[in-house]
């Protein structure tokens, strides 16, 4: 039996052309590419953490309902009141389950589509394609704010079930206006639904959470990763009772796993921790852009995000020269024409801020 045909004969085609996402080996690197929060939580609260997670039951399921968790970040994370919140192996796996529960049955006659700017995050378009939507991706103008004539032109075609938002944008940093989100979620009135995906809140201090009540075609999905927590996996989202249950029918009943619950349960009631973190890391944010300015032929984007969007004269031999000096840095230039030469950074330390700049003047000059 040859292991080709049998591929050929089971697994969908798209798969099997699709390529694996790869995420580069970091040993040995100073991670700029992946917008991680470089502090870790304070030496005195190892020991208390390190109890808590002993005293977990491994050998039970989690408790379906997450109450205990669920409770604390409703009561920390300003969800509105009579608003629950369900959560996600990572907010990469809520994407996944909204487009699932979008995508619609062959029997059904036409497929639901998925739309966001591009460039946007790359797991909105992914997950649209593993589910079996179509993917309509509209151009950010050159100062990549929203092209508000062709998103509302894109909606009144394509009829979009899911239109997702990041809030500020990944890979470019910026916040789209409210105003421009208002009215996309006026356009889609009961045909779609808008996700703002606010996993950079911590460092936009900017939010449509509060705003729930007022649109019921809202989603606002966040994670814990990027306040810190990338390796517990725990992102989460809010929306309309009624609508947040049709997902909750699509998500594994396990799915967020006891270490997991534990280690949020513990870092919520330290939230202020976390919190001092992120203050920090806008602080940098400030310093950093100020610098990279400084250099001659940058130009600095600017960012409500704990990472920096910034063209040069040449990405590509910048981006070698910073993996030379074993810095990496994302090379966005060729993710889309209004990103050509840009590179994304992740704010860090003071310390590891320095090295990048010295790295990146360096190749600059060179
Ligand atoms: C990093 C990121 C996420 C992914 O978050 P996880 O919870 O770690 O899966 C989601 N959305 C955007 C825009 C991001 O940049």
């Amino acid at each position: 039996m040859s292991l080709d045909s049998l591929i050929a004969n089971t697994i969908r085609s798209d798969v099997r052309s699709d390529h694996i996402y790869h995420v580069p080996d970091a040993s040995g690197f100073v991670k700029l590419d992946a917008m991680e929060n470089p502090y870790v939580l304070p030496s005195h609260l190892h020991h208390e953490l390190a109890q808590r997670i002993a005293s977990v039951a491994l050998n039970r399921y989690p408790v379906a309902s997450y109450d205990t968790v669920k409770q604390r970040m409703r009561a920390k994370l300003g969800i509105p009141p009579g608003y629950d919140v369900m959560l996600g192996n990572g907010s990469d796996e809520l994407i996944a389950i909204m487009a699932q529960a979008c995508a619609l049955q062959p029997a059904e006659g036409r497929r639901a589509v998925m739309m966001a700017p591009a460039p946007s995050f790359v797991m909105f378009q992914r997950s649209a394609m593993v589910a079996g939507m179509d993917f309509v991706g509209v151009p950010l103008q050159a100062d990549l704010t929203l092209d508000m004539p062709a998103m509302l032109a894109a909606i009144a075609r394509h009829k979009p079930a899911l239109v997702f938002l990041a809030y500020p944008n990944n890979p470019t940093g910026n916040l789209f206006d409210a105003a421009d989100i208002e009215r996309v979620l006026a356009a889609l009135g009961d045909q779609g639904l808008c996700v703002v995906d606010e996993a950079y809140e911590p460092f936009a201090q900017r939010s449509f959470m509060g705003r729930l009540p007022e649109f019921p075609n809202l989603i606002v999905m966040r994670t814990l990763s990027k306040l810190g927590l990338a390796g517990i996996r725990l992102g989460y989202m809010s929306c309309a009772p009624a609508l947040l249950e049709q997902f909750d029918k699509i998500r594994p009943p396990y799915n967020v796993n006891v270490l997991t619950q534990a280690a949020a349960e513990f870092c919520l009631d330290h939230l202020e921790v976390l919190n001092e973190q992120a203050a920090l890391l806008r602080q940098q944010r400030s310093e950093l852009s100020e610098a990279l300015a400084k250099l001659p032929g940058v130009n600095v984007f600017p960012s409500a995000a704990n990472f920096i969007l910034i063209r040069v004269p040449n990405a590509d031999s910048a981006h070698a020269a910073l993996l030379e000096r074993k810095v990496l840095i994302k090379n966005v230039g060729r993710m889309h024409n209004v990103l050509a030469n840009c590179l994304r950074i992740t704010v860090s330390t003071p310390e590891e801020n320095a090295i990048m700049l010295d790295g990146l003047k360096a190749a600059l000059a060179a």
